[in-house]
């Protein structure tokens, strides 16, 4: 009972969402599906009506003059036929599109509408999220639109059967049973039995998969190298057999077993046809009137059949059924997580906010250890603040908590004295700027990889011009083929690939476009480790001058660039160790200390500056 409301409440879902691809779409084109699908009884009429004007004529032009209205009729029914097969795909395709759009939109709206990004690393959220976005690997699965307009397709089937079994009523009720009963039931066998395999194909993917895994490392280049001179080659193809086997064999096991059974299938259309066929025929010997009806059973009786015996909707509705599933299931995982705070950001006069985190501890979910544990730090507005450490320290767990993207397990971070967790999630990040380590290198013109820092027009080409140059992007613009228009992907017609250290310099430009577009604390994490030491210099320096309007949030290992910094502050065992500017860490001859006569030393040898995990006294 509950698969059976399960489904039903599938097929509505899926019904409803037919509305996405657009009123006048869904109109136009669901009309010409229910023209098509009352075209085969409708032929049925015609041509009894035809026949019903020859049989009824004894002269060929008696016939002519009685039959030409049956005719143009029949034409007609043909003619509509051919062009709203013509029409109607194109529609379908559109529709089909629309409706997956709207899905897709549906389900990164789910995802985003989550402030923070630890529910969403869930490695169960994942999974639904992969699930949910409808992209099919197999030819089992199938995305939301294949699901709704065959949902929509299969009832006017059904109408269509409908009106023939009308058709056929006229000339004898007890043929509909006849008729109908054993095509439902074949229809039923037919769905489950399919059914059965396309589940069985869909199980056998973890072996497909490892069959292609083995069969890659054979064929490709990437793995040639190593098979052949390890001489796996023969262990590689043993390999991808054995699990092209375990994926094939039962599937091979019951195809064979349907096949063994399709006579039933076949006994359940030609026994009641050949019932209603004999008593039609046999029924009708001179007689004109019978002659038209029988002909319209004939026809009538075949378009019964041949709307009941398609499978191509089962596999498109059930193909679609763990997407809804998954998507409603991400809904209610991601509901929780959905609630944020609702407060504006308090002004309390100062521009840049006054940051304070008071006892944080943080732990990733999962995780072995805290990361941060009871830390405590004033980020003072207007400053260029430093946060060095060692690799694993925790300085970027520190800027995403800073984002909102993690809530602290313990303690509190407060903006202007009010909890972060209370705040607008998109009001606070209207005031921070991030470059993040890790950040996006998107595929469009340099303009737009600019712009995205401010989310929506309009937009300031001033505020884009300063950033440029504040990030050293300007020279390297007037490089570029099409300037600023230039495509940053090489798949582009004219697009170009840029280094690390140029798209370095792409990020920070972002990030000082959304200073200018009113942003007053800027995070950079690691933003000009890409570059050398003479051009982060310089960035620096103009960074520098940034402070006062910004409050400016530097993580870095290079300590020659972070010497300029107004306060340093270095992170230990999960919290701020050390805390002054850089002559005051250096006369305390503590951790930083260390640090940075280690890395002068190395510098004055010839490497390189930064700090070296390994070599790091403790
Ligand atoms: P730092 O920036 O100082 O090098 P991070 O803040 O990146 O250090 O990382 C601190 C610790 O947290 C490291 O041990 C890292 O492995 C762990 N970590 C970072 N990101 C995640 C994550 N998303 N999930 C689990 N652990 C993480």
């Amino acid at each position: 009972m509950k698969t059976f409301r399960s489904a039903v409440a599938d097929r509505l879902l899926l019904l409803r969402s037919l509305r996405d691809a657009g009123m006048p779409l869904m109109l136009g084109a669901g009309l010409i599906v229910i023209i098509q699908a009352l075209l085969p009884p409708a032929t049925a009429v015609a041509m009894a009506a035809l026949v019903g004007r020859f049989t009824g004529q004894s002269t060929l032009h008696g016939f002519a003059a009685g039959a030409a209205l049956p005719l143009a009729f029949f034409g007609a029914v043909l003619l509509a036929g051919h062009m709203l097969d013509t029409f109607v795909m194109p529609l379908l395709l559109l529709m089909k599109a629309r409706i997956d759009g709207a899905h897709r939109a549906r389900v990164a709206q789910c995802v985003l509408a989550t402030p923070a990004i630890a529910p969403v690393e869930d490695s169960r959220v994942q999974d639904l999220i992969r699930l949910a976005a409808a992209d099919p690997a197999t030819w089992t699965e199938r995305t939301p639109g294949d699901g709704a307009l065959a949902q929509f397709i299969l009832l006017t089937r059904y109408l269509s059967v409908l009106v023939s079994a009308a058709v056929l009523a006229a000339y004898a009720l007890w043929i509909v049973p006849v008729l109908l009963v054993p095509s439902l039931l074949g229809r039923g066998m037919r769905r489950r039995q399919w059914l059965r395999l396309s589940r069985l194909w869909a199980d056998g993917v973890t072996d497909g998969r490892r069959a292609e895994y083995w069969r890659e490392l054979a064929t490709t280049l990437a793995g040639a190298k190593e098979a052949r001179v390890f001489g796996f080659t023969d262990v590689a193809v043993g390999r991808m057999e054995h699990h092209v086997e375990a994926r094939f064999t039962p599937i091979w096991r019951l195809t064979l077993t349907l096949l063994r059974t399709q006579w039933i299938s076949f006994l359940l259309v030609a026994v009641p046809l050949a019932v209603v066929y004999s008593a039609t025929v046999l029924g009708v010997v001179g007689d004109g009137r019978s002659l038209a009806l029988a002909t319209a059973v004939l026809a009538a009786g075949w378009s019964v059949f041949s709307m009941i015996g398609g499978m191509q909707d089962a596999f498109d509705i059930e193909g679609v059924r763990p997407v809804l599933h998954a998507h409603r299931d991400l809904r209610a995982a991601l509901a929780p997580h959905r609630e944020h705070g609702s407060r504006a950001l308090p002004a309390d006069g100062a521009s840049p906010p006054v940051v304070e985190f008071h006892g944080v501890s943080f732990r990733y979910p999962g995780g072995p250890r805290p990361v941060l544990q009871d830390l405590d730090l004033r980020i003072v507005p207007g400053e260029l603040l430093a946060i060095v450490g060692l690799n694993g320290a925790g300085k970027t767990t520190l800027t995403k908590l800073l984002a909102g993207l993690y809530e602290p397990t313990a303690g509190r971070i407060t903006v202007n004295g009010a909890d972060l967790r209370e705040l607008d999630p998109a009001a606070w990040r209207r005031h921070l700027s991030v470059v993040f380590q890790d950040f996006v290198k998107y595929e469009l013109s340099v303009t737009d990889n600019v712009y995205l820092g401010r989310s929506g027009p309009p937009h300031d080409p001033a505020a884009l011009a300063r950033a440029a140059d504040e990030s050293g992007l300007t020279d390297l613009v007037e490089r570029l083929p099409a300037a600023w228009d230039t495509y940053l992907a090489r798949s582009r017609e004219g697009g170009v690939d840029l280094s690390g250290g140029q798209w370095q310099q792409v990020a920070l430009a972002r990030a000082l476009y959304a200073t200018h577009a009113g942003a007053s604390l800027l995070v950079l994490d690691e933003p000009t480790a890409h570059l050398d030491v003479r051009t982060e210099f310089e960035v620096f320096g103009r960074l520098a001058g940034r402070a006062g309007d910004n409050t400016v949030v530097l993580i870095s290992h290079r300590l020659s660039t972070v010497r300029q910094a107004d306060r340093i502050v270095v992170l230990d065992g999960g919290r701020v160790a050390e805390s002054g500017s850089h002559d005051e860490l250096m006369s305390l001859g503590g951790l930083y200390a260390d640090m940075f006569a280690l890395q002068a030393e190395r510098f004055a040898n010839g490497y390189d500056d930064r700090i070296d995990n390994e070599v790091v006294p403790r």
